[in-house]
């Protein structure tokens, strides 16, 4: 019975010392948690910056990748210009070539000719040739006129020059020069509204608009016809020109090109002329904030209407 107690307490005491050693070791287990998690969390932590720095690093990316895009797409169009640019330079000579050619025969048939008159009498034949020459001349410079115009708003060097000036003064310049280019008994009506006078708007534009139109239907117009050339405000600060001839019309399935550069209708080829003026005025009036518009009827006549707004000073 000794022997047995004596066992018992032994036992108990293995126990208890098993039972420490298991508590110490559950501490130590529960410390090497700790560390762990603490472990991990560090690493946790360590893994959301590298994301984040990664998110940083492709937001970068595709951030110069879309500026190289762009710097890309600018040169393509900068190179589309100048081949457009080119492509009308060469087009220009081409076409300069063949229209050049008229007027300076003429030029130089006329000149042979007054050589020729030299007698007292041919005093009007000679005014006729010299007047020929004119016509030539002046032909030849519109050519040139148009083409540099035309360059100067390809490039974007035209820009709107805004000034006050006289209407009614330009206007009467504008009579000028255009009545001596009138062909023998063709009547040019003209009609400026009369409270119409200073005005500010850009002055070579609007010149250059009612030349082209008026050139046009002097041009495209027979002998001993009527042309009306009007300026007049329907509207207050708003400009309407209005150049309506009694011409060979323009054919109807040709009337959605006409503002095109370089076109020219059927009924026009035997005329001398560019396919330039149109367009020009079109993109003039583009710089204005204004429209053109017209209605013609084949082998009857042609009216243009241009609006635009203008200030007052
Ligand atoms: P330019 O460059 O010398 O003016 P163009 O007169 O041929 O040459 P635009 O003024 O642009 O060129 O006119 C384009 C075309 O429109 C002409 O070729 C002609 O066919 C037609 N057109 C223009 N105005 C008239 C008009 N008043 N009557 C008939 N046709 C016209
Ligand atoms: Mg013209």
């Amino acid at each position: 019975f000794i022997t047995d107690i004596y066992t018992r307490k032994e036992q108990e005491a293995a126990l208890a010392e098993s039972r420490n050693q298991l508590e110490q070791h559950a501490q130590e287990l529960e410390g090497k948690v700790k560390e762990r998690t603490k472990e991990l969390e560090h690493l946790n932590l360590g893994l959301k910056s590298q994301i984040r720095e990664r998110k940083l690093a492709e937001a970068a990316l595709k951030e110069s990748l879309e500026e190289v895009k762009k710097a890309e797409t600018e040169i393509l169009k900068a190179l589309d210009k100048e081949k457009e640019l080119n492509e009308l330079k060469s087009r220009f000579i081409s076409m300069a070539s063949h229209e050049f050619r008229t007027p300076l025969t003429t030029i130089l048939s006329s000149a042979d000719l007054i050589g020729r008159y030299t007698d007292e009498e041919s005093q009007e034949k000679r005014i006729k040739h010299i007047n020929r020459i004119r016509n030539a001349v002046q032909n030849l410079t519109n050519i040139l006129n148009d083409f540099l115009s035309l360059e100067k708003l390809e490039s974007g060097a035209i820009s709107l020059k805004l000034v006050e000036f006289s209407l009614k003064e330009v206007y009467h310049e504008i009579m000028e020069g255009i009545e001596l280019t009138a062909k023998p008994g063709q009547q040019i009506k003209t009609s400026l509204a009369p409270d119409l006078n200073l005005i500010i708007t850009d002055q070579h534009l609007l010149k250059n608009i009612c030349l082209n139109l008026l050139s046009n239907a002097i041009k495209y117009s027979p002998e001993n016809t009527t042309i009306e050339f009007e300026v007049s405000e329907p509207e207050d600060s708003l400009l309407q020109i209005r150049v309506k001839d009694e011409g060979i019309g323009i054919p109807e399935k040709e009337q959605s090109n006409l503002f095109q550069r370089f076109y020219r209708a059927e009924n026009a080829t035997n005329i001398q002329g560019t396919g330039l003026g149109l367009n020009i005025v079109k993109r003039y009036l583009e710089l204005l904030k204004g429209n053109i518009t017209f209605s013609s009827k084949e082998g009857s006549g042609t009216e243009f209407i241009v609006n635009f707004p203008y200030r007052k000073p």
